[in-house]
């Protein structure tokens, strides 16, 4: 096996900077380090070099450079694996975040989006014909992984997955191949790449269906963490009509200026609260909610869509132990366990994220896409914030009993949402015969497994 300095020998980055203009950037450029920086902190790799391209002629030139010289590929749309599976330590980065072209045919809602646009980015561009397709809960996340993974945002229960507003894609193989994928094209790698990750190719652009958000309530609600109050909020959003979906981070107060200093490192629900509908039907809807404590703070009210995505802060690359798994129910005494859990964290910051499942992504036979937990009631998020490297096996520690304690009988997973997790938890991502087709798939369009920086789905090369 060669090392990674000999196929490192085999670039040629005058040759790559002849071929690919001023988008070659490697070790030694200015902005190296700066194109070498991912979302999360604490992941410090040096690849060999990182190529942004500007069209699928230069995706496939990139695979092919990645095939002849054996160097790792990693694939980088918006930078938020929560891996870091955006960058390699001395492999080739293909970088996607300059095509971030989008043409909307408004008459018929369906744009075509480059991959290398960002939630925040397409969903300011669609707000302004009045339309949104539901991507997740951070503007800077891309819609390249999100979308892969399967996309669970304040949309999910009125439309479903990011997935299922998926039309069709263009992708580039691991041959150099570039396809257009649709239920009747290619409908095997179709079905793939709505849940399977980035295992099967490069997707170069996407079309999706968009739909009317002109009417919305909604905004954050700030309660205090009791275990009642957290119970009674998972049941008042199960019950809530498919119009609202909602996310509630169980989490100490930080210290926002619009939360009164009592409540400062307190245990809170900093919730958003999306209803996509009509906006005195929301307030109805929303009232129960707010009624559940004295709210700490109340910022629910008609609403732009776009309004889901608050300015974010560049230069925050959060270091984080994390968990994800599914529940089915949060009652009395699992709520009480949440308020226990995040109380015994030694971390700076430590949050249980809940967010209700159901509606129209539940209608979704679990083999219509590669995402297969359409059933699944509750999605939990744990995690750990904090700055010392040497703390990591204490977090580690922690929010795995965190996740045991919490353990139901759903033992799925999003696989957007794991971390290094291993083999099992992968698997767990992809049950049952969704893990055997996603091999053979993988087999057909990937047998060397030239697309591996990712939640891995080895080739069935049988
Ligand atoms: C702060 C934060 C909030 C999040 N919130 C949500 C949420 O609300 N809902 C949700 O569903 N997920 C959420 N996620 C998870 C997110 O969907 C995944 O981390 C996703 O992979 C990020 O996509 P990206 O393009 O930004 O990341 P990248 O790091 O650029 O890509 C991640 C991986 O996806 C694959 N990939 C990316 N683009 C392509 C492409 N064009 N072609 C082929 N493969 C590709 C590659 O394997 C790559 O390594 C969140 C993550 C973070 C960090």
């Amino acid at each position: 096996m060669t090392t990674s300095n000999s196929k490192t020998d085999t670039l040629s980055i005058p040759k790559l900077r002849s071929t690919f203009g001023g988008q070659v950037i490697a070790p030694g450029d200015p902005d190296y380090d700066t194109a070498r920086t991912i979302f999360y902190g604490g992941v410090d790799r040096h690849p060999a070099v990182i190529v942004r391209v500007k069209d699928a002629d230069e995706v496939a030139r990139v695979i092919a450079l990645a095939r002849e010289t054996g160097l790792e590929l990693a694939v980088r749309s918006g930078g938020h694996s929560v891996v870091g599976y955006g960058v390699t330590e001395g492999g080739i980065v293909l970088d996607l975040s300059e095509m971030r072209d989008l043409q909307i045919d408004v008459e018929n809602r369906t744009p075509w989006a480059e991959a290398g646009l960002t939630a925040g980015e397409y969903t300011s561009a669609a707000a302004a014909h009045g339309l949104a397709t539901g991507f997740g809960d951070t503007g800077s996340v891309g819609i390249g992984g999100l979308t892969l993974g399967g996309g669970v945002g304040y949309l999910v229960r009125k439309h479903g997955l990011t997935i299922d507003d998926l039309l069709a894609a263009e992708i580039v193989t691991a041959h150099g191949e570039r396809l257009h994928v649709d239920a009747n094209s290619h409908p095997d790698l179709f079905w793939a790449i709505r849940g399977g990750g980035g295992n099967f190719g490069v997707v170069t652009r996407f079309k999706f269906q968009l739909h009317d958000v002109s009417s919305m309530y909604g905004g954050m609600l700030f309660l205090p963490a009791t275990a009642d109050v957290i119970a009674s909020f998972i049941a008042l959003a199960e019950a809530a009509p498919d119009e609202l979906s909602t996310i509630a981070n169980v989490m100490p107060a930080p210290p926002m200026p619009f939360l009164p200093a009592e409540y400062h490192g307190k245990l809170i629900i900093m919730a958003m609260l999306v209803y996509a509908g009509d906006i005195v039907e929301g307030e109805r809807i929303i009232a129960p909610f707010r009624a559940l404590a004295t709210p700490i703070a109340d910022m629910v009210k008609p609403m732009q869509y776009p309004e889901i995505y608050p300015p974010e802060d560049g230069e925050y690359h959060p270091v984080a132990a994390s968990r994800t798994m599914f529940v089915d129910k949060i009652d009395r005494p699992i709520a009480d366990k949440i308020v226990k859990g995040l109380q015994s964290s030694k971390a700076s910051f430590a949050v249980a994220q809940l967010r209700v499942l159901g509606g129209a992504m539940s209608r979704v036979p679990a083999d219509a896409t590669a995402f297969a937990h359409r059933n699944s009631r509750i999605m939990v998020n744990l995690a750990a914030l904090y700055e010392k490297p040497e703390e990591k096996p204490l977090h580690e520690a922690w929010v795995t009993n965190f996740a045991t304690e919490l353990q139901q009988g759903d033992t799925g997973a999003y696989v957007n949402f794991l971390g290094e997790d291993g083999e099992a938890r992968i698997r767990a991502a992809y049950p049952g015969s969704t893990w055997d087709r996603l091999r053979a798939i993988k087999a057909q369009y990937d047998p060397t497994n030239l697309f591996r920086l990712n939640q891995n789905i080895q080739p069935d090369n049988k």
